[in-house]
């Protein structure tokens, strides 16, 4: 059985690490479109105001960690472009190369999570106004 996890960070991570507790057998495949798989969001805001100074402490698993852990398949820079629920598939680009393959599933678990909203306001489409949800965010 083949369960591929789009969205890699929080609640893709969970899903994918409670599968693999019930399932030793499985293959599980998470594809993120960024280029971490999983991070401190409650230290975001510690980086931002200087508290913590090295952004490597906000990383908490890297794809080489989670495979050791838990064998998860974790592709980071991946990004899931279209599902064809049909086929059973998902076509995935790599960010980086602009290469692209199709890649089929027996359960889909899609937690791709959420953008920041940004209110009507005057001035909000500054240059200068950012927002804060992930670590590139916060490096910005
Ligand atoms: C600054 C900050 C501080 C926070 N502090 C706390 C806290 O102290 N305690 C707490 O409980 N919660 C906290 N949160 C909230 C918590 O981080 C979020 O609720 C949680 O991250 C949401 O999880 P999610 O999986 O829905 O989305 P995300 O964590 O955003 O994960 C979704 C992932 O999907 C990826 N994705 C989206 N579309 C695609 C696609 N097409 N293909 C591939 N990948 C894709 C995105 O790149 C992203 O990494 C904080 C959030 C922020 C921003």
């Amino acid at each position: 059985m083949r369960v591929v996890v789009v969205g890699g960070v929080a609640g893709g991570m969970s899903a994918a690490a409670r599968l693999r507790r019930r399932d030793e057998g499985a293959e599980i495949i998470v594809l993120e479109r960024s280029k971490y798989v999983s991070f401190a969001n409650c230290g975001l805001p510690y980086y931002v105001g200087g508290e913590i100074e090295d952004p490597a402490k906000l990383l908490l698993h890297t794809p080489q960690t989670l495979k050791a852990a838990l064998n998860l398949d974790v592709r980071i820079n991946s990004e899931v472009t279209a599902i064809n629920p049909g086929a059973h598939s998902v076509q995935v680009t790599d960010t980086e190369t602009g290469e692209a393959y199709t890649l089929t599933y027996d359960h889909l678990i899609l937690s791709p999570g959420a953008v920041a909203a940004r209110p009507p306001a005057d001035g909000l489409d500054s240059p200068r106004v950012h927002t804060l949800r992930t670590v590139d965010d916060a490096l910005a």
